[in-house]
């Protein structure tokens, strides 16, 4: 592996933080997406930049983009669901229809921030298989 900056994070800490999957300082979204503790998400999407601030990157790189990240999103709400649903089951033992209806209640808080993580994660994924090399 090559020798990294002692700066540079790792991806997975840029992805949790938003940051560009080259540079790892450029910020992806305009205001900082906490994961759960900046409530303004909730009363809007907020702003991505087009283009990494620090390097430059594309991130919406054509139209219908983001369609990937829908994939991504729909897999990680399914796992929660079910992560939600396993521990309502083995705590309460309530009937299957109760403690689905649960677990969807309990994973919707959850939706905007799963939203932006896909995004992060499918901008990560994809300059991982087709690199940006401008
Ligand atoms: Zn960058």
């Amino acid at each position: 592996m090559a020798f990294l900056p002692r700066s540079r994070p790792s991806a997975l800490s840029s992805i949790f933080r938003q940051l560009c999957p080259r540079c790892r300082s450029g910020r992806i979204f305009q205001s900082n997406v906490s994961w759960g503790i900046d409530w303004g998400v909730y009363w809007g999407f907020p702003k991505m930049n087009d283009r990494c601030p620090d390097c430059g990157l594309l991130f919406n790189r054509e139209p219908g983009y983001f369609l990937g990240a829908m994939y991504i999103s729909y897999g990680l709400g399914v796992a929660l669901v079910f992560a939600f649903g396993a521990i309502l089951w083995v705590l309460t033992h309530w009937r299957f229809n109760k403690v689905a209806i649960w677990a969807v209640v309990f994973f919707l808080p959850f939706a905007p921030m799963l939203t932006f993580l896909s995004r992060v994660l499918w901008i990560y994924l994809d300059q991982t298989i087709d690199p940006e090399t401008e």
